[in-house]
């Protein structure tokens, strides 16, 4: 098996008997072209691979969900082993979010570190999901399990929702 770093793949299209796969080099302008039997298309939520496909302009695009998250250490959890969801409207400004928390052991936990919380807020378009996460920890009804929290990692994603074929 061959493998090939800081190389990205741009497209990829179905030829006689598999695939043709186009890649680029950080220090080329010019594609290198594989043919294999199969490709598997891993660049990602929103993959472009996918979004170049034939079979794919078929498809109908019809929402965008935004998500953010923090690392958080010092939570005061009542239930720490838990997969924890808030559900009613209640939780944020705008009242459309979707919020839950969980522990996690990050990579570089030693043995009987405690774990640290992942805490995810998601929203529909039109409504920011960073504000509506904030606002959950400082101004919520569960302010208090976070009063002495600190965020140690920030994320974000932008899920693309699509129709199936
Ligand atoms: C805070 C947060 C919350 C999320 N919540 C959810 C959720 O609730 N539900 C859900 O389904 N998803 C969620 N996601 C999205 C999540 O990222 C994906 O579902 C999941 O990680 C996809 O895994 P993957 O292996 O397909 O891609 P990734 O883990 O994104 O890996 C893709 C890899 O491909 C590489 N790559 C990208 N483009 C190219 C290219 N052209 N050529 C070569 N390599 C390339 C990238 O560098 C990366 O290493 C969330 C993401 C974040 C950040």
């Amino acid at each position: 098996m061959d493998v090939l770093t800081e190389t990205a793949g741009i497209r990829a299209e179905n030829v006689d008997g598999g695939v043709k796969v186009f890649l680029r080099g950080t220090s080329s302008r010019s594609f290198k072209e594989v043919k294999c039997k199969v490709a598997v298309a891993a660049d990602g939520v929103n993959s472009q691979i996918v979004k170049g496909l034939e079979m794919a302009k078929q498809r109908k695009f019809f929402t965008t969900f935004h998500v953010a998250s923090y690392f958080l250490e010092g939570v005061e959890n009542p239930y720490p082993n838990s997969w924890i969801t808030f559900v009613g409207k209640g939780h944020t400004p705008q009242g459309k979010a979707q919020i839950y928390m969980l522990p996690k052991h990050l990579p570089t936990a030693k043995p009987g570190d405690e774990p640290i919380v992942d805490i995810m807020c998601g929203t529909p378009i039109g409504v920011t999901a960073k504000a509506g996460l904030d606002h959950f920890l400082r101004k919520g009804k569960f302010a208090h399990w976070f009063r002495n929290a600190k965020v140690i990692h920030t994320a974000s994603a932008v899920l693309n929702f699509y129709t199936c074929n």
